[in-house]
């Protein structure tokens, strides 16, 4: 499992659990590039658009985790 820390939440990777569907690149192309190190660059998107383009994943590999305040 990796995390990918934003201000207020973090973006939850389990590859484990992934089926390549490649949803997440296909909506937030600028975040998710499976040809570069790391392949998720959560800077490059607001925290809405990447809430939103989470709840698309379809095996649940991605999820949310908002940080304790
Ligand atoms: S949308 Fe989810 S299952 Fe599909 S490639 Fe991305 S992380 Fe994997």
């Amino acid at each position: 499992m990796k995390t990918y820390p934003k201000e207020n939440l973090s973006i939850v990777w389990e590859a484990e659990k992934c089926q390549h569907s490649g949803i997440c690149i296909k909506l937030l192309p600028k975040v998710y590039n499976p040809r570069e190190r790391p392949w998720i660059k959560q800077e490059n998107a607001t925290e809405e658009e990447i809430i939103k383009q989470v709840k698309q994943c379809p095996s649940g590999a991605l999820s949310i985790k908002y940080h304790e305040k």
